[in-house]
């Protein structure tokens, strides 16, 4: 069965079809030919997912999951979620939006905050959810090089290190999108005797 992962990062799609069983093929956006950009104009992670899964199973007639990840900081009441990528505003910018997050948290106490992936995928006619959350906290000062986004700012729980010190394996068997990606092949894999 061919499978369009809603994503053009060719490095998600290969770690994805290298943990699926050789019955799914998954394809990419740029696979498939799809160029436009999909406006994500939900308000929920699990919204934004569920309309590129949509998009392409529509447009393109494809079974189809795409993904949406947010940051969730708690005393900001879950900002800035779905606007993470663009916190600070466009183009977006990872250095400016960790800024503005470290200015809003200045002299607070409370750092509690989770990263949540949302996956929604489209099969045979059905649609399922699966979510991913890493908790921990935002850190007063960036820490580490690795990794993209907030990770020099995030810290796992359970560890002394922000995202940015991990290893990008460690890293993947403990995060939010590791997370949900791991119930997705889960799921995919306990039905690969229904697909062929
Ligand atoms: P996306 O839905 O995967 O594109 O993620 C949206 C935004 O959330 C990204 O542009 C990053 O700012 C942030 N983000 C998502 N995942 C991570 C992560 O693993 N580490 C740091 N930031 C992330």
């Amino acid at each position: 069965m061919k499978l369009v992962f809603a994503t053009n990062n060719l490095n998600k799609l290969k770690e994805v079809q290298e943990m699926l069983p050789n019955t799914i093929e998954l394809l990419s956006l740029q696979d498939i030919r799809c160029e436009e950009e999909i406006d994500e104009t939900e308000v929920t992670l699990e919204g934004n997912a569920r309309i590129k899964a949509d998009y392409i199973t529509q447009k393109f007639g494809y079974n189809c999951f795409a993904d949406d990840t947010g940051l969730e900081v708690d005393i900001l009441d879950g900002s800035p979620g779905i606007y993470s990528a663009r916190y600070a505003g466009e183009p977006s910018n990872a250095e400016n939006n960790m800024q503005k997050l470290l200015k809003e948290l200045d002299g607070k106490e409370n750092r509690k905050a989770q990263f949540r992936t949302a996956i929604c995928l489209n099969l045979d006619g059905k649609q399922f959810l699966f979510e991913g959350i890493c908790k921990g906290k935002i850190l007063f000062d960036k820490q580490g090089e690795k990794g993209f986004g907030y990770d020099p700012i995030f810290q796992p729980e359970g560890f002394q290190e922000s995202f940015a010190s991990m290893k990008s394996d460690e890293k993947n068997t403990i995060s939010h999108r590791g997370i949900a990606i791991q119930k997705l092949i889960v799921f995919l894999t306990n039905h690969k005797t229904q697909i062929s």
